[in-house]
Parts: C-alpha cells; sequence; structure tokens
C-alpha cells in the first residue's frame, strides 16, 4: 500500500470507491499480498507458510479461527513480548472489543496505520452523504461521542476501545478544518471520561447551537437515546445554565469547565425560554425536530440488535426526520459503508471496501443465527469477497495488516446486491448473541451459566426454578435484561396457579448473582456506562411455560424437539408471558467491575 492510499480525497474518494469496487478482486489479492509480504517472519504465520506468501498456500495452510486460538499470542504481546509474534509492524495498541471471551473482553492488535485506515473510511461518509443531502456544509453536526476508560496492560500498551482510540489519537483531535467536521461537542466535552458529565456538556453544546445542527446522531442508536433520556431529565438545568450564562456547579472536569465556558459568554434569556418552553410543551413525541429544527437526518447504528431501537427513535424523531446507518466497523477492521444511506433502516446493505483488509466468508445455512462457535471450519469451504452468492448467509472471516489471519468475526451476513463487483450485505445478526441492550452481548451458555449460579440461592431456600426465559427489554432507558421464571416450593404439593410466597430479598440477591456472573462487558455497561439498567426477576404463575409450549407449537414449533426459549422477542410469546407475571425483582445493586 503506498502512503498515498489512504490519504484524504474529498468529493474524489467517491471516484475511487468505483474503481476499488469495480476491481475488488484485484484489490482483494493486492491486500492478502501486501499483508503476507509484511507479516511473512513473524512466529504465527511462518509457522504455516514457511516464509512464503503464495496466496494459495494460506487458503490450504492457514486456519480459520476463532478469538480463543490467538488470545495466547496476545497475551503474549500484553504481557512484554515482541510484536513480532504476530505482526511485522510495531503493535501501538490493544483495542478492546466488546465480544468477550471467558468473561474478559477480548483484545485486537492495532498498529500505527490502522489509524489511517479508519480515518479513510470516516473521511468517506460526508461525499457519500452530500450526494444525497446537498449543503451539509452550511451547518453544524451534533454528534453524542463518548470515550471509555482505558488501562494499560502489563507491557505498558494502552488496551482501550475503538473509538476510544480514535477520538484520543491527533486524526481526530486534529482534524481537517473542513466545514464537514464542524461538531456542536467540544474536543474536552467528548474526551471527558466521566460520561455523565460528557453527556450534560454535548447536549448544551447542542441546545446552544440548536439553529445550525443540521444532523445528529451517536455512534450506535443505544447511546443516543441514553443522551436523549438524559435530556429529558435534565433540560431544566440545561436551560437554566442557558438563562444565566453558566455552568452547573456538579460539571467539574477542568477541560470541560473551560470548554464550555467559552461557548456559555453570556446569558441567553431568550434561547432558555425556547428550550423550556419546546421541552415542557407535553409528549416527547417529534421532540428532535422541535429543539432542532434543521435537522436533515438522524445518523445511528440502526441495524443487528440496534433495529429494537428504531421504534423509540421514530419517536423522538416523529418520524419525519430519515434515519440513517452510514457505516459497518469493528474493533478488528472497519469494513465498509451504506451506499444509499436514505434507505429504510431495515433495508441497509453495506459495501465491503476490498481495501480495509482481505475478507472471506464462511457460508451458512439459510436462516443460521446461533451456532457452536468453536466447531471447525474446512478451508475449502470458505469463499472470497467476489464469490458470495445474492441472498446467501455467511460468517465474515478477516485477515489485517496488524496480526489476525483468517479470524472468525462472528458476524452473520446476508449477500443483498452487488456494487460493480463488491458484494453488500445485510447484516443479520452476531453469531450466538441472545441478549444485548448496548456494547453488552450475552450467549446462551453465559445465560445458562448465570442462572445456574443464581438458581443455587433459591434452592438453598427449598425452591425449584421449574423453567427460565430472557428478553432485551428497552422500553426503559436505560433497556435492561429480565428473567421469566417460574418457580416452586419443594413443600408445596398441590397444583396452584399461585406460585409460592417469596422473600423478596432473596429474588433480589438472585438478580445480583445473576449480574455478578455476567461477563465484563455486562458489568461496565451496567456499572461504569450506565448503559444498561438493573436486571430484573418476573415470576410467573405455575403452568405459564406450558401455556408458552402450547402456543410456540401452536405457531409451528416441533413438539418433538421442544425446547423453552432462552430469549424472547416481542410479540405473542412475550405478551403471554407478561400475562402471568406475579411479582417484579430488581437488582439492588451494581455488580462489581474494575477497569
Ligand atoms: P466492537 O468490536 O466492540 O466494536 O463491535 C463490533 C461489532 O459491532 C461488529 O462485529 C458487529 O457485530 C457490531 N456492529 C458494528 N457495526 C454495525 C452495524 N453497522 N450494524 C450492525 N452491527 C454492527
Amino acid at each position: 500500500m503506498d502512503g498515498k492510499e489512504l490519504e484524504y480525497k474529498g468529493e474524489a474518494a467517491l471516484q475511487e470507491l468505483e474503481m476499488l469496487t469495480m476491481n475488488a478482486k484485484d484489490v482483494q489479492e493486492r491486500i492478502l499480498t501486501e499483508i503476507l509480504e509484511r507479516n511473512k517472519t513473524t512466529e504465527y504465520l511462518s509457522k504455516y507458510m514457511k516464509g512464503s506468501t503464495d496466496i494459495s498456500l494460506f487458503k490450504r495452510n492457514v486456519p480459520v479461527v476463532t478469538y480463543d486460538m490467538i488470545q495466547p499470542y496476545i497475551l503474549r504481546i500484553a504481557n512484554g513480548e515482541d510484536s513480532s509474534i504476530i505482526s511485522g509492524h510495531p503493535i501501538t495498541e490493544l483495542i478492546r472489543s466488546s465480544g468477550t471471551s471467558s468473561g474478559e473482553p477480548r483484545l485486537m492488535p492495532s498498529i500505527e496505520e490502522d489509524l489511517d485506515r479508519r480515518t479513510y473510511l470516516y473521511n468517506l461518509i460526508m461525499p457519500i452523504m452530500n450526494k444525497y443531502m446537498p449543503g451539509l456544509d452550511e451547518g453544524k453536526a451534533m454528534y453524542l461521542l463518548f470515550v471509555k476508560a482505558e488501562s494499560p496492560t502489563p507491557s505498558g500498551l494502552p488496551a482501550r476501545s475503538v473509538l476510544t482510540s480514535y477520538y484520543k489519537s491527533p486524526h481526530f483531535r486534529h482534524r481537517r478544518p473542513d466545514p464537514f467536521n464542524d461538531y456542536t461537542s467540544p474536543d474536552a466535552a467528548i474526551l471527558c471520561a466521566d460520561s455523565r458529565q460528557s453527556m450534560y456538556c454535548q447536549l448544551l453544546a447542542g441546545v446552544l447551537h440548536r439553529r445550525r445542527v443540521l444532523r445528529l446522531g451517536a455512534v450506535f442508536a443505544s447511546a443516543l437515546l441514553r443522551s436523549l433520556g438524559f435530556l429529558h431529565r435534565h433540560w431544566p438545568d440545561l436551560a437554566g445554565d442557558v438563562r444565566t450564562g453558566s455552568l452547573n456547579p456538579s460539571i467539574t472536569d477542568p477541560a470541560c469547565r473551560a470548554a464550555m465556558g467559552a461557548l456559555l459568554r453570556a446569558p441567553n434569556p431568550s434561547l432558555a425560554g425556547e428550550i423550556e418552553e419546546i421541552c415542557s410543551a407535553g409528549s416527547w413525541r417529534g421532540i428532535l425536530g422541535r429543539i432542532w429544527p434543521n435537522t436533515k437526518y438522524i445518523e445511528a447504528v440502526l441495524t443487528g440488535t440496534m433495529a429494537q431501537y428504531i421504534p423509540m427513535l421514530e419517536f423522538y424523531s416523529g418520524g419525519r426526520i430519515p434515519l440513517v446507518c452510514t457505516m459497518y466497523a469493528s474493533s478488528e477492521c472497519y469494513f465498509g459503508v451504506n451506499l444509499e444511506p436514505l434507505c429504510d433502516p431495515m433495508d441497509v446493505a453495506y459495501t465491503l471496501l476490498p481495501n480495509m483488509g482481505y475478507f472471506e466468508f464462511i457460508p451458512l445455512e439459510e436462516g443460521i443465527k446461533a451456532g457452536d462457535e468453536e466447531e471447525r471450519v474446512e478451508s475449502e469451504k470458505v469463499v472470497g469477497l467476489v464469490d458470495v452468492k445474492v441472498g446467501c448467509y455467511y460468517e465474515l472471516v478477516v485477515s489485517t495488516f496488524a496480526g489476525l489471519y483468517r479470524y472468525r468475526v462472528g458476524d452473520v451476513l446476508q449477500v443483498t446486491g452487488f456494487h460493480n463487483n463488491a458484494p453488500q450485505f445485510k447484516f443479520i445478526c452476531r453469531r450466538n448473541v441472545i441478549l444485548s441492550i448496548d456494547s453488552d452481548k450475552t450467549n446462551e451458555e453465559d445465560l445458562h451459566e448465570s442462572v445456574t449460579s443464581a438458581k443455587k440461592l433459591l434452592e438453598s431456600q427449598n425452591y425449584l426454578l421449574l423453567e427460565y426465559t430472557s428478553y432485551a427489554d428497552t422500553s426503559t432507558v436505560p433497556g435492561h435484561y429480565v428473567l421469566f421464571w417460574e418457580i416452586k416450593n419443594i413443600f408445596e404439593e398441590a397444583e396452584t396457579p399461585r406460585p409460592p410466597a417469596i422473600d423478596a430479598k432473596l429474588l433480589e440477591s438472585c438478580c445480583v448473582a445473576v449480574e455478578e456472573s455476567l461477563d465484563y462487558v455486562y458489568r461496565r455497561c451496567r456499572s461504569h456506562d450506565k448503559s444498561v439498567g438493573p436486571l430484573e426477576i418476573r415470576i410467573v404463575e405455575a403452568g405459564t411455560f406450558e401455556n408458552l409450549m402450547d402456543l410456540l407449537i401452536s405457531q409451528g414449533s416441533s413438539i418433538n424437539q421442544y425446547k423453552a426459549p432462552r430469549c424472547v422477542e416481542p410479540g405473542p410469546a412475550l405478551k403471554l408471558l407478561n400475562s402471568k407475571v406475579v411479582g417484579c425483582f430488581f437488582s439492588p445493586k451494581n455488580p462489581t467491575w474494575k477497569i
């Protein structure tokens, strides 16, 4: 890759995008050859390739792996061994993904050049948007962007989320003074690690510029909704600050105070009056268009698990402002962009950029959602980017410059079509995830283990957990996990729909036990980011799970193979469960969490 490939190109980037997608096959081969060339002497690749850069040898010899198989290499680097174990370039940071292994966040290698690659993809978004909505350079963008806590590994490499890495980088902080980069949020507010202070200042900056805002959003819809919930609770404070021209004393971060002081230069009672009038006038349906009347679109990831937030965002937008999903990216690699950003969120397809990494695909049976993550993948089954077929489902596999080779990302994608010769994909789901509110991703096994540890508390008090299922409740802000439990007192013989009288303290301690055994990312979201609310156990009447089975069988489940679903979605099953609830119990405290 010559130094120019990832440079800023403005509108010319769109022509380059055409070239890249037209020549997708060649670009992919060139990228793979370069990855192999640069990394051929690494311990990992030389084990399989013996110094060769031959593509067919790569496809025959290098195994398709899950995180567990590469974790030992990554941990060696985290503990101070040289990057050359897996990468031809110095690893500059370990990117903490929201995927976990054994409850701990996965760490992905990253090299300096990756920041250029990520910036390259960000730089494509505005030329694409501008094609459909000219004039976006005539105002501001209110993007609510947040950093997360970071910590060094024993070797001193920072371990942090990919967005934290990006916002702290010179690529973001010294971004081009371009009208498309004109954000309402001061960098100091974005970079403030206290999410409450950060959110307060970013929303305040947003309302101060309310008539200049042309687009608003956050990376994920969950963060946007959480910020809007915060605005709902705190608008009187924001309006007070605007009225007096002085920042609320609860904002103590010195950089935030300095940056906001520069914005709140003088009392502005008329703006404060407008905010108060809008925010206090009854329903918040359509509030976004009233506070920010010139908003042309709302941007956030709304695909995959984030699709659950579409109705809520439509509520706030009044259904009148387009909801736009622009990109698909991960800690491992930034993948692609949506070339038709004004399409319905349910129809979003991402075009993978053939110069971001080397992409391969494991064909999946139609409609596959979960599955055994550890299952071995035969190399010959895996297909290349240009060989995928429209309508088929695949799991994405990526090789990167930084040291991932044939790594299973875990995302299930469906091909919807092609742009030139590059396929476009609908994001279907993450393999094996059943519950997710924010960046937490809980699979069936994790949930089962947590419930198993909690039910020991029940058993010690002579109750049995007969059956359970779960639900990600996003009608609350923040959303929270709900477990439906059917329990029985072992001394109670009679068949009674009345559940045994049960001690609230006992069930609360069950909530605590479940949360304590959920993984690191869940506990961080709960205790630090506050992006997930307290877990709830809903006790249902005796016989409820039999009723649920009858319902699901009437809808086509096989009676022989019936298993209680470990998770339900909105619909008749959830309605049935909710109609049988006899008691709700919430976790009374935050689960333990450390950086
Ligand atoms: P992380 O590595 O923690 O940044 O999470 C990356 C994962 O988030 C991806 O592998 C996807 O599962 C999910 N993700 C990222 N972008 C999108 C998107 N546009 N639509 C749906 N899911 C996404």
